[in-house]
């Protein structure tokens, strides 16, 4: 059955991601939304964890690309010494932003992963292209205006996906 916004792997934080469990699974990039996945909206730059992150991503032979919905200002001065490629303005959950990374990057669909906090826009438009998707805990509670108003609906699916069996808030895979 085709999944909307139940991710594959759900995890606590980024710091959890197993990421030999990516390797098992063929993934040739990582694709990672920043704000509330890597940092709180309101943190300019990477921290030592982030950097480490990236870097163990990097040594595992996958590439790392981050995306935004966020203005590309922000996105280019977080991502300035960390040697990624970069998708500011995504757009998701829209698919266009996806289809230009598989593109860019020459992989499959089932080669690459997203990881991100949200279930409408990261999980959602991933889901929908048919990349392998990973959901973690937003960073901070405080949100942007318009995700405030995403959180709202993005409650009432979690509650749905309990209801269905398919994904509990807070019970997160090994
Ligand atoms: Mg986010």
């Amino acid at each position: 059955m085709k999944k909307f916004f139940a991710p594959d792997y759900y995890i606590r934080t980024y710091q959890d991601l197993d990421i030999e469990r990516l390797k098992q699974h063929g993934i040739k990039v990582l694709v990672c939304d920043i704000d509330n996945t890597l940092v709180a909206h309101d943190v300019k730059s990477p921290d030592e964890g982030v950097k480490a992150f990236i870097q163990q991503v990097k040594d595992a032979g996958m590439q790392v690309v981050l995306v935004s919905n966020n203005v590309k200002e922000r996105v280019d001065l977080f991502a300035k010494d960390l040697q990624v490629k970069t998708y500011p303005f995504a757009r998701k959950p829209l698919k266009g932003t996806y289809r230009k990374m598989m593109k860019d990057s020459g992989c499959k669909k089932h080669e690459i992963a997203v990881l991100g906090d949200q279930l409408l826009t990261d999980m959602l438009g991933a889901n929908r292209i048919g990349f392998y998707t990973i959901l973690t805990n937003p960073v901070a509670k405080k949100d942007l205006t318009c995700t405030k108003i995403n959180r709202v609906f993005e409650n009432m699916v979690y509650k749905i996906l309990k209801f269905q069996g398919k994904l509990v808030k807070g019970e997160y895979d090994e």
